[in-house]
């Protein structure tokens, strides 16, 4: 039985060779990459060490044998995990700039990916778990992805697991007050939620990232982590604040790194390792994981970030 539990979108990316180049003319892309950032989460919790269960659907094609042949070599328990003959897998194409930006174009919602019923919701797997990590992507799939994210909450409640929540969502797609009604379930129920600062001001309507940190420790979320890229992550529970400093990595490709942060956050908790250690060691995960290109590639596995920690005390 899993100690966390992810569900959501499981897709292939296909990028850009060169920076620069759009998505609006022919060029060279590369791929297909295992992603969804859902999957990346399970991917890199499981080679952490982490015994995680992923909840997804694939369609019976090469790009859908990309994911389960990754997920499954690094350990990610498939049980609830689906390939559905009658559909092709998701996939995401993406572009990157010279500033740093992206722009993705998905097959996500009339694909595999957005695929998913209630049935997949098995009480007896939540039995033990610590904890159901969702993901906002997901929960803006679609209406059968949403219902199940919440069903899931239920049963993960009934067996005392607790909820993890990265908001992950993009409000330029639904806008911001659907973003707000999508999560308010979620945020209710969470115990942890990890945003970056814009998503938390987006989920709260305050001004800065700070006082949204506030207001979600106000509404009951025991601990908030705040995700700030290439300057760390700072760490808050009630009465508590820990800023802690990124480690100094060449960043390759920034897709995932998100994920793998949440991914070292929580096995690090259920190592018994305190908040502070634990943005620590997930700041040192996230750092490893923009090290290579393709959003799963460079989930680390223990040794390597164990050595990158090491090496910044020395
Ligand atoms: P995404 O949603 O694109 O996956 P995110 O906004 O959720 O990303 P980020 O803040 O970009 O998450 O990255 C998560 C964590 O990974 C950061 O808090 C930091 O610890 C680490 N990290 C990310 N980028 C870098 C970098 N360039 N150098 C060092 N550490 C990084
Ligand atoms: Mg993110």
């Amino acid at each position: 039985m899993p100690e966390i539990i992810s569900m959501g979108e499981a897709l292939v990316e296909i990028m850009r060779e060169k920076i620069g180049a759009g998505l609006d003319k022919p060029e060279v892309f590369i791929g297909p990459y295992p992603s969804g950032a859902p999957a990346i989460f399970a991917d890199c919790a499981a080679r952490l060490g982490g015994k995680v269960g992923f909840v997804g659907t694939i369609g019976n094609d090469d790009f859908g044998k990309v994911i389960q042949d990754r997920l499954r070599f690094d350990g990610v328990d498939l049980t609830y995990f689906q390939s559905k003959p009658e559909a092709t897998t998701g996939v995401a194409f993406v572009a990157y700039f010279s500033d740093g930006s992206r722009k993705f174009l998905y097959h996500i919602r009339n694909a595999a990916s957005g695929v998913i019923d209630k049935s997949r919701i098995v009480s007896s797997y939540f039995k033990g778990a610590r904890f159901l990590h969702i993901n906002g992507s997901a929960v803006s799939i679609n209406q059968d992805w949403k219902e199940t994210i919440y069903l899931a909450i239920e049963t993960a409640k009934k067996n005392g697991v607790k909820i993890s929540f990265d908001p992950n969502i993009r409000p330029e797609i639904l806008g911001v007050d659907k973003v707000r009604a999508l999560c308010q379930p979620i945020i209710e129920n969470a115990s942890i939620v990890f945003p970056s600062g814009e998503e938390a001001t987006m989920l709260t309507g305050k001004k800065d990232p700070e006082e949204a940190v506030f207001a979600l420790l106000e509404k009951g979320t025991d601990v908030v982590v705040l995700k700030k890229g290439s300057l760390g992550s700072t760490v808050y529970s009630r009465g508590t604040k820990y800023d802690v400093p990124a480690f100094e990595v060449e960043e390759i490709d920034p897709t995932g790194a998100g994920d793998c942060f949440d991914a070292g956050f929580l096995v690090s908790l259920i190592q018994k390792r305190s908040l502070k250690e634990s943005a620590r060691y997930a700041n040192a995960v996230g750092a490893l994981a923009v090290t290579r290109k393709g959003p799963m590639e460079g989930a680390p596995f223990p040794e390597e970030v164990d050595k990158l920690i090491t090496l910044s005390k020395k």
